[in-house]
């Protein structure tokens, strides 16, 4: 029987899980692509700007058609005008890669792997030595392979000025090791594409380093598990205790006995899993009853971009685009405030300015995992030196509910969760995330905010898209108010 050819993204599945492999070999219309769906996007993806950032570059184009791109790349290599190449192709015995860049491809040719994330990641040695090994393997002379990654700690000046964006990192020599170890991926990849169906048991890696897009068929074929798996213990900490459980033979928390369990949040997470039975304790009533009236319940929507849209950002950095405030008077009054700003213009100064105004000079400022709220404000306060002193007030007012339910409080329907989306529900069903519209979750509302942005979106969608936000900022303060008043009852 022929060998299997593959594709680099092929073998990289490969390396995440031989079965991942022949799913996407055999079965790939049991891939989950929902995550991978494109939603309306503002600004350049990190390839434009690497392209736009090397001149007289030649993009070799034909995605999906991997023989007319080996031809354009022949005939490009062959040119002798030895331009830079974007996505050349190239196959090497069964395996075939497009590259990003590639420099001097007819001399001592330069190899640039871009990854949009922050810095270089274990998975990239893989990425980047596949591809030197194929581009060797087919004649193209690499003296030099680099990552180039987003520099985070750069600020975008403005008018489309991109250079300082990337950061390259010469891999060369780590990857020198690497290199030799593909055609060893390759052989056992192929011995798995061309067998049957291999057994492999769900676990960390179905998300690491990427979430695999076959985890619900791989769920399913697992059936169902214990009620309450000993993985929800939160925390490293958990996770630890989670292992040497699972060694111990112990599959469900509730079946685990309590001398397994120390003291503290996992006993805490342990008894009420068992029993049935709500933790609360009286620290949650004294912790809140130390918040100074009025109380300012406080949550940001952001958004961030890995290519910077607005001048005086950074890469991925989380920018407020909304923010939604209950305030709740000693008498029991209270009153809501929002922003949102859907123009698609910087939205922070003016953000900033409206919290300002609205957060006032004294009371408890109120969030649910606050050292998120703390560090937009802090970052606010840097780039507007105006409002630099009552968002450094603010900052000091804030408060943090989380832990005060971490400490206190427990139901065991939580699934060893302290998000706010996974409290509310054992508190005030009514109010589930999953009962609004279109935006549930932050990730919604980020999306929800770059499809409202774009300059395609109609206007009754726009609206649509409004209402969701407003909706589901509003909820996450009236929750925490509802959450509140539970622990103090
Ligand atoms: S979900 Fe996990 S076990 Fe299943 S194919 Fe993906 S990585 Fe492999």
């Amino acid at each position: 029987m022929a060998a299997i050819r593959l594709s680099k993204s092929k073998l990289i599945a490969f390396r995440q899980c031989p079965k991942r492999l022949w799913l996407e070999v055999h079965r790939p219309e049991l891939k989950d692509e929902s995550g991978a769906e494109r939603r309306l996007q503002a600004g350049h993806s990190v390839g434009d700007v690497a392209r736009r950032l090397v001149p007289d570059g030649l993009l070799v184009a034909h995605e999906g058609d991997p023989g007319a791109a080996l031809a354009e790349t022949r005939k490009a290599v062959a040119s002798g005008a030895n331009r830079p190449l974007f996505e050349p192709a190239f196959r090497h015995g069964d395996l075939f890669v497009r590259a990003d860049v590639l420099f001097d491809p007819k001399g001592a040719a330069t190899l640039v792997e871009v990854k949009s994330s922050g810095s270089v990641k274990d998975h990239h040695f893989e990425d980047a030595a596949i591809q030197t090994h194929v581009l060797r393997g087919a004649g193209i002379d690499v003296a030099r392979t680099h990552v180039a990654h987003v520099n985070t700690k750069w600020i975008y000046p403005g008018g489309g000025a991109y250079a300082g964006l990337l950061t390259e990192v010469d891999v060369s020599r780590a990857i020198a090791p690497v290199v030799k170890e593909v055609p060893t991926w390759l052989r056992d990849a192929q011995g798995v594409a061309s067998g049957r169906e291999p057994e492999v048991e769900m676990g960390a890696h179905c998300h690491d380093p990427f979430e695999c897009p076959f985890a619900d068929y791989c769920t399913a074929i697992a059936g169902p598990g214990p009620a309450f798996p000993v993985e929800i213990l939160p925390g490293n900490g958990g996770k630890a205790l989670a292992r040497r459980l699972r060694e111990a033979g112990y599959e469900d928390l509730a079946k685990v006995p309590a001398t397994k369990v120390p003291e503290g949040l996992f006993r805490r997470i342990h008894q009420a899993t068992r029993s049935g039975r709500v933790h609360l304790d009286r620290g949650a009533r004294r912790a809140i009853g130390e918040w100074a009236f009025p109380r300012y319940w406080l949550d940001f929507e952001t958004v961030a971009f890995a290519v910077p849209i607005w001048a005086g950002t950074r890469p991925y950095q989380q920018i407020p685009f909304q923010w939604s405030c209950h305030v709740e008077r000693r008498s029991g009054e209270v009153e809501h405030f929002a922003f949102l700003d859907l123009s698609g213009r910087a939205p922070a100064r003016q953000c900033a300015e409206k919290l300002v105004a609205t957060l006032g000079k004294r009371g408890a400022i109120v969030a649910y995992h606050a050292q998120f709220e703390r560090r937009v404000i802090r970052e606010l306060a840097e780039r507007f030196r105006g409002f630099a002193p009552a968002l450094h007030a603010i900052h000091d007012r804030i408060v943090d509910l989380e832990p005060v339910v971490k400490a206190h409080y427990y139901h065991r329907d939580m699934m060893g969760s302290f998000s706010i989306k996974a409290v509310l529900p054992t508190i005030a069903p009514a109010l589930d995330y999953a009962n609004l519209g279109e935006v549930q979750d932050g990730d919604g509302a980020q999306g929800a905010y770059l499809e409202a942005i774009h300059p395609d979106t109609p206007r009754e969608r726009r609206a649509a898209l409004k209402r969701d936000l407003e909706a589901y900022c509003a909820q996450d303060t009236r929750a925490m108010i509802v959450i509140a008043e539970r622990l103090v009852a």
